[in-house]
């Protein structure tokens, strides 16, 4: 099993920054590995990554989405609290009438 290629790298890959030695490192692993295809894919498509040549802190628009991806997880989570806290109310409530 050999480790995946991170997402920076994969940008950085679609963006031509990486020296070609490792670029084609990277090729060969995304080529045998359908998880890292996805990744690059995915990557490709993020229209902020064309930009890059005139952007040279690119890694920060993947850990933009990153951050987002997360927000967005965290605010699932945060919604589901709220909502078996207000069961808690509900039922706090019933149990407070006499
Ligand atoms: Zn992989």
């Amino acid at each position: 099993m050999s480790v995946h290629i991170s997402a920076d790298e994969l940008a950085e890959a679609a963006a031509g920054l990486l020296n070609p030695a490792r670029a084609a490192a990277l090729s060969e692993h995304v080529a045998g590995c359908a998880y890292c295809t996805e990744m690059a894919t995915a990557i490709s498509q993020v229209p902020g990554l064309l930009a890059v040549e005139s952007a040279p802190t690119m890694p920060g628009d993947v850990f933009t989405r990153l951050e987002a991806v997360v927000a967005a997880e965290s605010e699932r989570r945060a919604a589901e609290g709220s909502q078996s806290a207000s069961e808690e109310r509900k039922r706090r409530r019933r149990k407070g009438g006499r």
